[in-house]
């Protein structure tokens, strides 16, 4: 709470003071997805958590129609007018809540002036989510002060369809459900086709998450991406000689997959569809070690993910393998994996708090040794999602 304390004097100082309006704050967490990797465009589960770090704005009425954006975490700041919110290159970061506005608008919301000063700890950038989370809590925040419903699955929804139609990226619903949904202590089963979801207990007791980014610049992911998803239409166009409904590989239990996998003649796309479907068995035996608390045999799962995204999937590369295998050498560790898209970003770990600080050493020192990049790393529990903070 210190922290907020320097914010709202930073908020202050940039402001003024003498307002006889309240400044409010408000959270959203980032995310991480601790299992169930490259399943969401096949009709599969993802699991992720919302991270005890993410992004605070502190937000104050103004008895005009311009809306003040300001960040401790970029050095543009401006006022615009809410009249006139549209996408426009020179502004930069501001885009973000602004897109929120815009599809507040969109909806028939008459949002009126405010300031605004936001404060991220998430690295941007790095597969942690910040933009999601900048949207989602810019939509609770201004809904709240308008004094309209703040349904957080409606707010997933609404900070989703500002990033795909207002800055351009088509980012599916994972990261705007976990930043909104998150629940302390509790992981997300979620289904992103039908968003049928579930809180399931992640209590991690003496361990933490311990997510690395290799720093690594991810340049293939675009066109990597869009090869693994024809290969995955493939794989459903063999598999339909025995399945002729099947649309989707997540349709398929692994028994099913396993008596009809000779039906794909190419190795490739057979690699590709035995991923996806283990994957998506890999997050139910999850879901069922993790509700007797055994977090040993989840370490164990990840380790299972990690090995097929590398040999199967083959969406790794010797920056997150290197990084994955440095730390399962730490004693202390149960499980690494890579998370996100993959061929960069981050890795998350689960690691005993008393080998927090020889992991973060002997993983950073051997991943530096073998690919010359500094990685960096963030030590975190499972936290809530989007929520005022009461002060
Ligand atoms: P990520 O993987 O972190 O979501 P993106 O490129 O999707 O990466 O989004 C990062 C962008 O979101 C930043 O470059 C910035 O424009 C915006 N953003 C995120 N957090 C903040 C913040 N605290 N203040 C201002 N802008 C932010
Ligand atoms: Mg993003």
């Amino acid at each position: 709470m210190t922290e907020v304390k320097a914010l709202q004097e930073q908020f202050v100082e940039l402001y003024g003071g003498d307002s006889s309006n309240p400044i409010r704050t408000f959270h959203a967490p980032g995310r991480v997805n601790l299992i169930g990797e490259h399943t969401d465009y096949n009709g599969g589960y993802v699991f992720p958590a919302a991270l005890t770090f993410g992004t605070t704005m502190l937000i104050r009425k103004r008895e005009d129609d311009q809306v003040g954006f300001a960040s401790t975490n970029f050095p543009l700041r401006k006022h615009i007018s809410i009249q006139q919110v549209e996408l426009r290159a020179e502004d930069d970061w501001i885009n973000y809540p602004k897109g929120i506005i815009c599809e507040l608008q969109k909806r028939g919301l008459t949002v009126g002036g405010y300031d605004i000063l936001y404060s991220g700890a998430i690295p941007n950038g790095s597969g942690l989510s910040s933009s999601a989370s900048i949207e989602v809590v810019t939509a609770y925040g201004l809904l709240t002060m308008e004094g309209q419903p703040t349904d957080k699955v409606e707010i997933a929804l609404l900070s989703q369809k500002a990033e795909n139609e207002f800055i351009g990226v088509q980012c599916g619903i994972m990261d705007q459900f976990a930043v909104a949904m998150g629940k302390k202590e509790h992981a997300i089963l979620l289904m992103c086709d039908t968003l049928e979801y579930k809180h399931v207990p992640f209590v991690s007791g003496e361990y933490k998450l311990v997510i690395g980014n290799t720093n690594k610049k991810r340049g293939l992911v675009d066109s990597a991406y869009n090869e693994r998803r024809s290969q995955c239409e493939q794989a459903v166009k063999y598999l339909s000689a025995k399945y002729p409904e099947l649309t989707l590989l997540g349709q398929l239990s692994l028994e099913q997959y396993r008596s009809a996998q000779h039906l794909i003649p190419d190795e490739t796309v057979r690699k590709r569809a035995q991923h996806v479907v283990e994957e998506i068995d890999r997050v139910l035996q999850s879901i069922e070690v993790l509700e007797r608390g055994d977090l040993a045999a989840f370490g164990q799962l990840m380790i299972g993910s990690h090995n097929s995204l590398r040999d199967l999937y083959e969406v790794t590369g010797v920056e997150l393998d290197t990084m994955v295998e440095a730390a399962l050498a730490v004693p202390g560790v149960l499980g690494s994996r890579m998370t996100g898209a993959g061929f960069g970003g981050c890795t998350v770990s689960l690691v005993h708090q008393d080998s927090v600080e020889r992991f973060v050493g002997e993983v950073g020192r051997v991943y530096k040794e073998k690919t010359g990049l500094t990685a960096d790393f963030y030590v975190c529990d499972i936290g809530n999602g989007v929520q005022e903070l009461q002060l």
